[in-house]
């Protein structure tokens, strides 16, 4: 899964290897992953450069020199690679994008990953997603005024992209543990205080992980060194059955709003 940390540690790799270079080449493996005609491929794509990569909540930008964006969702299983000819990764890539002698790989991806578009259709697309996690503008009033319409549980609400963007599953979970607030805790019950330790639970735990290289279990290079070690640290997530690190009592899987969860009911309360 590729939540915030990782996409922020993709978009720093990605700008550093692939900033200013030019697109030689592309191959997508379907027409259902691009919607775009080889037409559009070679006119849009190929000779272009890529200025800069951005991320927007859960998404990959390549911003192309044309004024086009690249837009690159990744889902539970999907993951870059940056290599060559000789170094490709182990599952066979869905897109193939050629910049000289190093290649962008994706692997993973599904029916609508990728799209080739102009600002005005990101911000068609993207515009009504909430603020950024991280955003700095995003201040403690303006965090729990976001959740102010929501009645249920806050796991839901804080995977929700309209709300607040960038968090999914994974870092979820560990938000609400180092909160000490449950994943199906109600919104409705929560006090001032609630919102205090679920903020700075979520900047906590979302610096951390980009600092420890996320959680994503495969490598963007062949010499990266630093991925996914952020996994070690996961209090709750996919820790079923086994110890909470806080308090001995054994760690539960949970279901949320149709979703798994993992709680320790005994450092994790209502509110
Ligand atoms: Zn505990």
């Amino acid at each position: 899964m590729q939540e915030l940390p990782e996409l922020d540690i993709y978009k720093r790799l990605l700008t550093e290897k692939l900033a200013g270079a030019q697109l030689t080449g592309a191959a997508v493996s379907s027409s259902k992953i691009l919607q775009a005609t080889e037409e559009q491929i070679q006119r849009d794509l190929i000779g272009k450069v890529v200025w800069f990569v951005e991320r927007r909540g859960m998404h990959l930008l390549l911003h192309l020199d044309n004024g086009k964006r690249l837009m690159i969702h990744l889902g539970q299983a999907a993951y870059l690679y940056i290599g060559s000819e000789t170094d490709q990764p182990i599952r066979s890539a869905q897109l193939k994008l050629v910049f000289g002698d190093v290649i962008l790989f994706a692997v993973g991806l599904r029916a609508d990953d990728l799209q080739l578009l102009t600002v005005k259709e990101v911000e068609g697309k993207l515009g009504k997603m909430g603020p950024d996690a991280l955003d700095k503008n995003l201040t403690l009033e303006r965090f729990s005024a976001r959740f102010s319409k929501k009645r249920g549980a806050i796991k839901a609400a804080l995977m929700d992209q309209n709300v607040i963007s960038g968090i999914g599953t994974i870092y979820s979970d560990e938000i609400c543990y180092a909160a000490a607030i449950r994943p199906d805790a109600k919104i409705p019950m929560f006090e001032q205080e609630s919102w205090e330790r679920l903020y700075a639970a979520m900047h906590k735990v979302l610096k951390e992980a980009i600092a420890g290289g996320g959680a994503g279990e495969q490598p963007l290079t062949s010499e990266a060194q630093n991925i996914g070690n952020y996994r070690t640290s996961f209090q709750v997530y996919d820790r079923e059955g086994q110890a909470c690190a806080g308090c001995g009592q054994t760690i539960e899987k949970i279901e949320v709003s149709a979703k798994k969860a993992f709680v320790c009911s005994n450092c994790q309360k209502e509110h």
